[in-house]
């Protein structure tokens, strides 16, 4: 697949422009100011895949360098591929193929951060493979659906082990048992799960087709036909005259024969990526560029641009002018101001525009009318619950928005948009309200601006230069609030309670419904008792029975610390992020005798009270309420019978098979550390004085959340 031609892909990787994002932007005669959009996201996580995969040399350029594209390099790097840093400037580079066959075990568990692409690709490449792996990624992936991909794959003879939760990473990719491929059909069209399955099977050499009830984007059957392996794609039930992926009910099967295949090498430049640049067509049509802007070298494909269909049902006014026909088709948008109205959303259109919804979403805040959002419950588990992001944010600028499990209502409004939003750390949250805050009268201020780097690094740059706002917004540092109405620091919220009272999944919900971030403090101990546990296994640390007498130097000696990631803190260890084996039996066992060592706590101590210091943490364990966060502004303490702790607990690797004893056996282990915690003499297992009691024994999970959350709520209404 060669580059479209004149189809740069990055804003910052230009023939003869070198200083920075946005100088790419040239007057042209009809005053409309020409911007380019960094390279499509998901073709460059296919690109760095397929070309690490190829026999040969692949060169790849305009691939994006985001983090989650990153994570998919790093994971390659992992599983053998020799793959250069990502150039920042969409620079090109070369890729040596290691083959379809030439992927070797990692050492350790593959990371994927917080991209769910990659963790779905790669489960079905190391299925197809025969590949064991364990993978993991960060607080926000861990909490997202897998089995989507896992279920289908295991029906067809691929094995996997499930390490946390159910359907959740990190997951076991055994890497036994005959992967024989097979026909699935999707509840609902998915081009990651569709393209995990058609890459097991590229991988096996066993025959796989893959019907989906709608079009999902098409990015690796294209791929896959440019390097030279035969996938057809068929659509039954497309309306005559009608475009694929506006909605009209088509079905359809992507297919690949039984193997084995190789893939030729790749020469590509990635397009822009459309869903980077829906973010300008919005700020021009919205009348925040001027005379508006000329959008160059914009991937076209018709899965992908399904955005295009719903704005100008909103009155965008968008010009298409395609470049040359390529494998990726790409071309320009041409936009100018227009009069917005309100739509209606849902049906088969959702899959073509999942991206672009909370987009849709803030421009309808600026549209005549209601606009309505439905079928998209989708949106719940993207990077964060896009549907009560948008809505909570909306709201607090002022705009009427009500949620629905699929969807919301927004109505327009002429009204000045002004205030705080949270990004619950979600790149398009983040930019939907950068866009919004970059109209004429309208100011928002937008916490972790720095999340747009995922998708779109330069677009507050960019944005700044192109906004015909006055003062626009400077880069991720942001503007003074108003005088007026000084933004209260957000509360920290503290959980505790005894184990298996349900904190770590309640504070994790209440984090992300609130936008703040989760500080799991039960997930240092168990580093430490990890750590110790393996010292003393290499015969190198301190031997068990001496653990008690541990010194400060020691621990320093573990290089523990909290990193910052996705919703929450991740902990390190040296260079190792061990999520995946801090819940092994041999852990749990021991932690609470080591959380009772008076220097494990103090050493543990400043880690965790840095992490409150700006506010909007919802940090659980025994005593954040009491010790850590003395101060806090919402302390809860959970409380829950006994046999229903241990029953929940179990529910959480056995669904409802738990029998008996075992509730009996773990109700038995819950009380011994219950009675370790609550008797040691530093910092003991009780309630805080001003901490509020939960019984949670009859409440559901959602009843659980709701009301820590009205507490928070409560908290912010009296500042
Ligand atoms: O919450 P989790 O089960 O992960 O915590 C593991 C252990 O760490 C607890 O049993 C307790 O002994 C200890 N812990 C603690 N103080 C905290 C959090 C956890 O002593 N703040």
């Amino acid at each position: 697949m060669k580059a479209a031609s004149g189809s740069a892909p990055n804003p910052d990787h230009r023939p003869g422009s070198d200083d920075g994002p946005g100088s790419d932007q040239t007057p042209a005669s009809d005053d409309l100011t020409t911007v380019r959009v960094p390279g499509d996201k998901s073709i460059s996580h296919r690109a760095l895949l397929l070309a690490a995969l190829a026999e040969g040399e692949s060169r790849l350029e305009g691939v994006l360098p985001g983090a989650d594209c990153q994570s998919t390099a790093e994971a390659l790097r992992a599983l053998g591929v020799e793959i250069p840093e990502l150039p920042v400037d969409g620079a090109p580079f070369r890729i040596r193929g290691v083959g379809i066959s030439g992927l070797r075990a990692p050492e350790g568990p593959l990371d994927c951060g917080n991209s769910g692409t990659t963790a779905r690709l790669l489960l079905g490449v190391l299925a197809g493979a025969g590949v064991p792996a364990t993978l993991t990624g960060d607080a926000s992936l861990l909490r997202r659906p897998m089995r989507r991909v896992t279920a289908p794959l295991d029906t067809m003879g691929a094995r996997f082990r499930e390490e946390g939760l159910q359907d959740r990473l990190p997951i076991r990719v055994l890497g036994e048992g005959e992967f024989r491929g097979g026909r699935w059909l999707l509840p609902v069209a998915s081009a990651q799960v569709k393209s995990a399955l058609l890459l097991a099977g590229l991988l096996s050499g066993r025959p796989m087709a893959v019907e989906e009830p709608g079009r999902s984007r098409d990015h690796t059957e294209r791929m896959l036909r440019a390097m030279g392996v035969p996938v057809q794609s068929r659509w039954v039930g497309l309306a005559e005259g009608a475009e694929p992926g506006q909605g009209g009910g088509e079905r359809g099967t992507a297919s690949l024969e039984a193997g084995p295949h190789t893939l030729r090498p790749l020469e590509f430049s990635v397009p822009g990526d459309p869903s980077s640049a829906a973010f300008l067509v919005a700020l021009a049509a919205l009348g925040g560029a001027g005379p508006g802007l000329r959008i160059e070298g914009v991937g076209l494909n018709p899965t992908r641009i399904g955005f295009l269909h719903v704005f100008r049902r909103m009155g965008v006014e968008v010009e298409v002018l395609p470049d040359a026909e390529a494998e990726e088709p790409v071309g320009t948008l041409v936009v100018r101001p227009s009069k917005l109205v309100g739509t209606d959303v849902g049906g088969p259109e959702i899959p073509s525009l999942i991206d672009e919804l909370p987009l849709v979403a803030a421009m309808a805040a600026r549209a005549r009318g209601v606009t309505r959002i439905r079928d998209a419950a989708e949106l719940r588990v993207k990077e964060s619950d896009r549907i009560a992001a948008m809505a909570t944010n909306l709201r607090a600028l002022g705009v009427t928005a009500r949620e629905y499990p699929d969807g919301m209502d927004v109505e327009g409004t002429d009204a000045p948009l002004q205030g705080s939003v949270a990004t619950w750390h979600d790149h398009r949250i983040a930019m939907a309200f950068g866009i919004l805050g970059a109209l004429p009268g309208c100011w928002v201020e937008v916490e972790t601006p720095e999340m747009v780097d995922v998708s779109f690094p330069g677009f507050w740059e960019l944005l700044a230069r192109v906004s015909a706002s006055p003062a626009p917004r400077p880069p991720a540092s942001p503007a003074p609030r108003p005088p007026a109405s000084p933004a209260p620091r957000p509360p920290v919220v503290t959980l505790d309670g005894p184990a298996g009272s349900g904190k770590s999944t309640t504070a994790r919900a209440v984090a992300e419904r609130l936008g703040f971030l989760h500080l799991d403090s039960g997930a240092l101990y168990r580093a430490v008792t990890l750590a110790l546990l393996e010292g003393a296994g290499s015969g190198k640390g301190r031997p068990e029975a001496a653990w008690d007498d541990v010194t400060v130097a020691e621990l320093e000696a573990f290089d523990i610390s909290l990193e910052r990631d996705g919703g929450g803190f991740r902990v390190r260890v040296g260079r190792q992020y061990p999520e995946a084996r801090l819940r092994t039996p041999e852990v749990t066992e021991r932690v609470s005798r080591v959380a009772k060592i008076p220097a494990v706590r103090e050493w543990l101590l400043a880690a965790q009270r840095r992490t409150g210091l700006e506010g909007g943490v919802v940090a659980d364990g025994r005593d954040m309420g009491t010790v850590v966060f003395p101060e806090a502004e919402v302390k809860v303490f959970l409380v829950a019978d006994l046999e229903e702790r241990a029953r929940r607990r179990l529910a959480e690797t056995l669904g409802d098979e738990a029998q008996r004893e075992m509730v009996e056996a773990e109700a038995r282990r819950l009380a011994s550390r219950d009675r370790e915690d609550a008797e040691r003499t530093v910092a003991p297992l009780r309630p805080a004085p001003d901490a509020v009691e939960l019984d949670t024994t009859d409440l559901t999970f959602e009843e659980q959340v709701e009301r820590v959350v009205e507490r928070v709520r409560e908290a912010q209404g009296r500042t």
